[in-house]
């Protein structure tokens, strides 16, 4: 099967099952796992921080991120449709008992700074204490540029806030921008990065920043049950996939463009997007066993309501991008 429906579906290649069957490992929450330990001074050396904390998973990086910055009654400023406000359950308000302040995103991913100035509270027992702005990069596939982050950076020093990334996919940004991690990561205080994604490891991510912020995180972490014991096995998974697979992304980004051509000059179908490793398109009329008829043919795909986002990864090859295109073709053609 050519699965396109997320980079979450990713699998570990043989390199990296191996150097997980051979990883050193001891007790994380005492902070003994030393497979652990190099995978989170390696991945806040790679991002320019001081400190990181090996996560389960991105919602509960962010979530240790917001609760490492705010407290009960404070808030955080959130573009609409960003992961950590639609996608996270509601975490920060319903365990962290933090208010989001959600403000619109424009076309390019990045929230609008005139209405965040507006939703940032006085100091006044009326309202939520506003105290840290997130952003996501990439964000749709999208990616925010250097100077969105710094005009972050100074909105969030000029009202003496934090300032958060969800980078799930900050290794796509990295290779778009022509930049390493650590200059796309330096004006943030924490960074969540995902390593289940197109990197390919099989589970964890990574918060990064300050060794205070990251502290906090570490308590919080235990708190929200994801203290693991001999997680080495699987953080070494995702040491592998940082040290071998970050280059190669920037196949993932050429296969998502060579998809975008091939599915936009198929008849009945119209690529509305192509950005770093994801591909949306829209049928020109809905077809609502298309996703069924396509995936006869060994190719998923993700298609609601005629409307389709396709994601690259590394189990996705140049060959497979080209079979893909001729399945949905021959499916449209029907
Ligand atoms: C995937 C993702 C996360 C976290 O996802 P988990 O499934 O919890 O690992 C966070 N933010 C963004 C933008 C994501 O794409």
């Amino acid at each position: 099967m050519i699965d396109l429906r997320s980079d979450t579906v990713s699998r570990p290649t043989p390199g990296m099952r191996a150097a997980m069957a051979a990883a050193e490992v001891g007790d994380d929450v005492w902070g003994d796992d030393p497979t652990v330990n190099e995978l989170e001074r390696y991945t806040a050396e790679l991002l320019g921080k001081s400190a990181a904390l090996y996560v389960p998973s991105g919602t509960q990086s962010n979530l240790c991120g917001l609760l490492a910055h705010c407290e009960r009654g404070d808030e955080y400023i959130v573009g609409h449709h960003a992961h950590t406000y639609m996608y996270e359950g509601g975490g920060a308000a319903v365990l962290g008992s933090i208010q989001p302040q959600p403000v619109p995103t424009d076309e390019t991913g990045m929230l609008d700074l005139d209405a965040a100035e507006a939703a940032v509270k006085p100091d006044n027992s009326h309202f939520a204490r506003t105290k840290l702005l997130c952003l996501e990069n990439t964000i749709d596939g999208k990616v925010l540029t250097t100077e969105q982050h710094q005009a972050a950076r100074d909105f969030a020093d000029h009202h003496g806030l934090g300032l958060h990334l969800d980078g799930a996919r900050l290794w796509n940004a990295a290779v778009a921008l022509g930049l390493s991690p650590a200059e796309v990561a330096a004006p943030f205080d924490t960074v969540s990065v995902c390593l289940s994604k197109g990197l390919g490891a099989p589970v964890g991510s990574v918060l990064c920043g300050t060794e205070e912020l990251v502290a906090a995180a570490r308590r919080w972490r235990k708190v929200l049950g994801g203290g693991m014991r001999q997680a080495g096995i699987i953080a070494a998974g995702g040491l592998y996939a940082l040290q071998h697979h970050l280059d190669r992304l920037a196949d993932d980004h050429a296969n998502a463009a060579r998809l975008a051509a091939g599915l936009d000059a198929v008849e009945g179908i119209t690529v509305t997007g192509c950005d770093t490793n994801m591909v949306f398109s829209q049928l020109d009329q809905n077809d609502p066993t298309l996703g069924k008829r396509v995936e006869g043919r060994g190719v998923l795909a993700d298609w609601r309501f005629g409307r389709s986002r396709m994601v690259l990864h590394l189990d996705v090859s140049e060959a497979d991008v080209d079979k893909a295109i001729e399945a949905i073709a021959a499916e449209l053609a029907v």
